[in-house]
């Protein structure tokens, strides 16, 4: 038997075998309608707060599905937190970064208006339902915060977590000497968070460059051929979550 179906729920699940909680209507849909479930079979719930349960569903009238918790299951989350500040991107490729730094476990994601970025793309709702199917669909018991789009100049002091000094790193394709491994390697080993700046199709402006150094973030290097946007944030996101 393959893995049990999961599914996120908006409600912080109570930490009590017995308590039922009522699926939402496109959950209970897509459970009853689409994987043609029936009453006794056995899903995975999680509320996104780091912890999962084993719940049995009940179908009721008008397909309304109610499940009980029945027993709870280990987090899974990885140690301590990527950030992937991502200069907003054209058409679907934000989202396709979403999905994919979400399944590598990207604890937020930050989206970056930048000099050379593209106007009027953000999408909050799309970006979290995105975000929120990949969590479902990769095991992940958390669901990573997309923040409102913001200012380079501010994704470079933002941090949401209370955690130690953070390493921020810029991936910029002028330099030439540092590897990106160099300084997240030691951050992501003791743990403390790292941070990603990935720039737009056009490259980050001197300036910006610059303004990234001036607040203390260190410039690394993907490899000496230039990389899409989308592909440098995935390679930076997956390289950084295997450092520890
Ligand atoms: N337009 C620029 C390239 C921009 S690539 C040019 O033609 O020179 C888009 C973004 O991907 C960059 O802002 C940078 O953050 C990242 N990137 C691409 N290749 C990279 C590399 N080899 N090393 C580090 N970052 C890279």
């Amino acid at each position: 038997m393959g893995r049990p179906h999961r599914f996120h729920v908006d409600l912080p699940l109570a930490p009590v075998p017995g308590s039922v909680v009522t699926l939402a209507t496109p959950v209970a849909h897509q459970v009853a309608r689409v994987l043609r479930m029936r009453s006794g079979d056995v899903v995975h719930l999680f509320d996104g707060n780091g912890g999962e349960w084993r719940a049995f569903i009940e179908i009721g009238s008008g397909n309304a599905i109610v499940a009980t918790l029945d027993g709870f299951l280990a987090e899974t989350s990885p140690m301590g937190s990527v950030v992937l500040c991502l200069s907003l991107l054209k058409g679907e490729k934000f989202d396709w970064v979403i999905q994919k730094s979400t399944e590598l476990g990207i604890s937020h994601i930050v989206p970056m208006v930048t000099e050379r970025s593209l106007p009027g793309s953000a999408r909050p709702d799309r970006w979290h339902r995105i975000a929120v199917e990949a969590s479902e669909q990769s095991g992940r018991t958390t669901i990573p915060e997309i923040t409102p789009p913001m200012p380079l100049r501010h994704a470079l002091t933002f941090q949401p977590m209370q955690a130690g000094p953070p390493c921020r790193v810029i991936c910029w394709e002028d330099e030439r000497t540092v590897p990106f491994l160099a300084p997240v390697r030691p951050a992501r080993a003791t743990g403390a968070p790292v941070f990603l700046y990935v720039g737009p199709e056009g490259g980050f402006s001197a300036t910006e460059v610059d303004l990234a150094l001036g607040s203390g973030a260190q410039a690394v290097s993907l490899g000496s051929l230039i990389l899409r946007s989308e592909t440098a944030a995935i390679a930076a996101v997956t390289l950084a979550m295997h450092a520890t």
